[in-house]
């Protein structure tokens, strides 16, 4: 089966380390379990100017090089793949953060992943800078097919709701606990869980 897996808070715990800059930079505390909803400027109540300082930060190489893997993910890739399943990263980082998100998949072994990056929030800039990949526009997502999808934010969400072909699986986290699942979605707690529920669809 072809599987779609978020990075950000799926495939790693990105929200835990973005909750200790928002502390360090802003004094700001709000512990991951606490942070309520997606949006983060609302999330941590930062200003534009704090918010837009935040995602600078969280795209730089150093950032994304310390976010740790979600628990049982890294062997949870790799028990999928001797399944025989083919794995892409499907994320909405913006594209510029390439090189950053490569050297994680490196640190960890696996950099052999597909990443595709995803206009899932509606804001890559429509004149990207040279050198970075390609983002899918929503309508080019919609040409792909994906048997599985695994991912985290409503708004990413919504766009997999439509897919009566896809099972979508609502990694559960303290954001979308009040997201209310289309027919296709299954919520997950933990990667092992979700191992088991792929292999209960095959
Ligand atoms: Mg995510």
């Amino acid at each position: 089966m072809r599987i779609y897996i978020d990075f950000d808070d799926v495939l790693c715990e990105t929200a835990r380390h973005l909750s200790d800059m928002a502390r360090d930079l802003f004094a700001r505390n709000v512990p991951y379990e606490a942070i309520s909803v997606f949006d983060l400027q609302q999330a941590f109540s930062l200003s534009d100017a704090e918010i837009n300082e935040l995602m600078e930060r969280a795209h730089r190489p150093e950032f994304l090089a310390g976010i740790p893997p979600a628990p049982g993910g890294l062997e949870a890739v790799h028990d999928l793949e001797a399944r025989g399943h083919d794995l892409a990263i499907v994320t909405g980082r913006p594209a510029t953060s390439h090189d950053g998100s490569c050297s994680w998949l490196r640190k960890y072994g696996l950099a052999h992943l597909a990443v595709i990056y995803l206009d899932k929030y509606g804001r890559a800039p429509a004149d990207p800078p040279t050198g970075t990949p390609k983002t899918l526009s929503r309508d080019e997502f919609a040409t792909l097919h994906f048997d599985v999808a695994i991912d985290d934010s409503p708004t990413a969400l919504d766009l997999l709701a439509h897919r009566a072909d896809c099972t979508v699986i609502v990694y559960n986290r303290p954001w979308n606990q009040r997201y209310a699942h289309a027919a296709n979605m299954r919520r997950s707690d933990s990667w092992q869980e979700i191992v088991s529920l792929i292999g209960g669809l095959a």
